[in-house]
């Protein structure tokens, strides 16, 4: 796996890895410890290749339990520690580990040996080394990544070595030659991570990490990126939008910045124009892709022509190795500026859900002509000059502040809730189509006597046990019955039109 080997060709210069506020890694230090881990698994877990779940946020062991895994031929599954215990519960138990390591000390019930960070810390004293022979393989899946399920239950998508080469093969062209910091914000259960992660690795650069905690408070975030050097930037457009409203993020704080690399939700004109005037040395970057292709499939330059133009920002052409089509009812489209589904083919795309044919088989397929494997992104996309543009979703997926959500998860979660009977959930868009929060419509069992404040108070509680908290709906209100449409389902136009009603 080209990742690994380039860890281990830049373990011999005296380069930083990691940078996790006080706490360094250098490349040696990452390669050896992640040596020493895999050693560790091996001896522990002989022939046995099942996935090591890493629960955490961005703990600077985590990276060294990642490589540890992939250098001992198994997957990792990164759990972010802002899941409720009952969907990490859920998750761990669909893969069943042998081992977890945990960074959080949550409780959950589980036949794995656990490892805390001061295990952990005992078999990292003992450096041990790992020959190159134990690696995965092509093949082998590196990490599976639980996305929202449309049923409640998080499905998984793994990604094997083979795909995430195939990843880096396509993104490197478009990063520096050598050396330089990369941001490292993006959690490790999202698969942007990876361009830190393995892109970053693979070309020597530094991590500069932004944790939970530090990206929830701006004004210590700033004043650990003005020390960062930071010259590359990966976040999603939510990210940085919340860092342009705090007004401190211009070229003064990170004056060898030269690139935003956005990627994962729609990037806004307001956006690219606020960073092109702060930042006229740095150039922007728009990335798409999901999960199940690796990350992202398409990059554009955004250029003063794109940003002057009416039309939406383009998501670009495919990385090198990426054949994209558009599809509409089975048709090829070939005209430009006629929308269709986006198929994704080449070697980044995964080999299906973890565990589900059911749903592979619905959206992965080989293709008859190319035999290429292929994905239905179910993302609406039309074609200009050569570039794509996306244009929204052809089902109930959504981005909301860069995190993917099926609509119909938040619903049957809410559904679990001893007095709701049903749950309908709506986004509610800005100006520019956008979704900035949700809104929960919601059938009750039977009256509460709760004034609505209280209740939303009471409900938003009990519905954090099920779901993290970017998928809690801001606004939660009982209704005594749900408007129907033509077919007979949710009107959720007419829901949404009630909110404009009732601000
Ligand atoms: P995820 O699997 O979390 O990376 O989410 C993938 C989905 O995010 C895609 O299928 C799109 O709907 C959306 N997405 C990703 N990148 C972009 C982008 N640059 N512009 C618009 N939507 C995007």
């Amino acid at each position: 796996m080209t990742v690994l080997k380039q860890l281990k060709a830049f373990a011999k210069t005296d380069r930083t890895a990691l940078v996790n506020q006080e706490q360094q890694l250098s490349y040696r230090e990452l390669d050896e410890l992640s040596d020493t881990f895999a050693r560790w698994l091996l001896d522990t877990l002989g022939k046995d290749r099942s996935p090591l779940v890493i629960c955490g946020d961005k703990e600077i062991g985590f990276l060294p339990c990642i490589f540890g895994a992939l250098k001992s031929g198994r997957a990792y599954v990164p759990l972010d520690s802002v899941l409720p215990d009952e969907r990490a519960a859920q998750i761990v138990a669909d893969v069943a580990p042998k081992v977890m390591v945990d960074f959080t000390g949550r409780k959950l019930a589980c036949g794995a040996r656990i490892l805390n960070p001061a295990a952990l810390e005992n078999i990292f004293a003992a450096p041990k080394p790992i020959s190159s022979g134990d690696w995965i393989k092509d093949g082998d899946p590196a990490y599976i990544l639980f996305t929202s399920g449309s049923t409640g239950r998080p499905k998984g998508v793994p990604i094997t070595a083979g795909n995430l080469d195939a990843f880096c093969r396509g993104l490197l062209p478009f990063y520096p030659e050598e050396g330089g910091v990369v941001l490292h914000q993006v959690s490790y259960s999202f698969d942007v991570s990876g361009c830190a992660v393995y892109a970053g690795i693979c070309r020597g650069m530094t991590l500069f990490t932004v944790d939970h905690q530090l990206a929830a408070d701006l004004g210590a975030c700033f004043a650990a990126l003005e020390k960062s050097g930071l010259t590359l930037w990966v976040s999603t457009p939510s990210f940085a939008e919340l860092c342009v409203q705090s007004g401190r993020l211009e070229e003064g704080l990170l004056p060898q910045l030269r690139q935003f690399l956005f990627c994962g939700e729609v990037l806004t004109h307001s956006l690219c124009d606020t960073l092109s005037e702060r930042f006229p040395k740095a150039r922007i970057l728009n990335t798409y892709g999901p999960t199940e292709a690796t990350v992202l499939v398409t990059a554009a330059e955004i250029t003063g022509k794109m940003r002057h133009s009416s039309r939406p920002l383009p998501i670009g052409k495919a990385i090198e190795g990426v054949t994209l089509r558009l599809e509409q009812n089975g048709r090829e489209i070939t005209k430009e500026e006629e929308t269709g589904e986006l198929l994704i083919l080449g070697p980044t795309v995964g080999p299906g859900y973890f565990g589900r044919p059911d749903l592979t088989e619905k959206a992965f397929f080989t293709d008859p002509k190319t035999g290429l494997r292929g994905y239905r992104t179910g993302d609406l996309c039309y074609r200009q000059n050569g570039l794509y543009y996306y244009c929204g979703r052809a089902d109930n997926q959504l981005k909301l502040n860069g995190y993917r959500i099926e609509l119909e998860d938040i619903e049957a979660n809410l559904q679990k809730l001893p007095n709701i009977r049903r749950a309908a959930v709506v986004p509610v868009r800005n100006g520019e189509g956008i979704a900035e929060y949700l809104a929960a419509f919601l059938l009750l069992r039977e009256p509460d006597g709760l004034t609505p404040l209280k209740r939303a108070i009471a409900l938003k509680k009990q519905a954090a046990a099920l779901l993290p908290p970017y998928m809690i709906p801001r606004r939660l209100m009982a209704v005594e019955s749900f408007p129907l449409n033509v077919s007979g389902k949710i009107d959720k136009k007419a829901l949404a039109a009630r909110l404009e009603e009732t601000p």
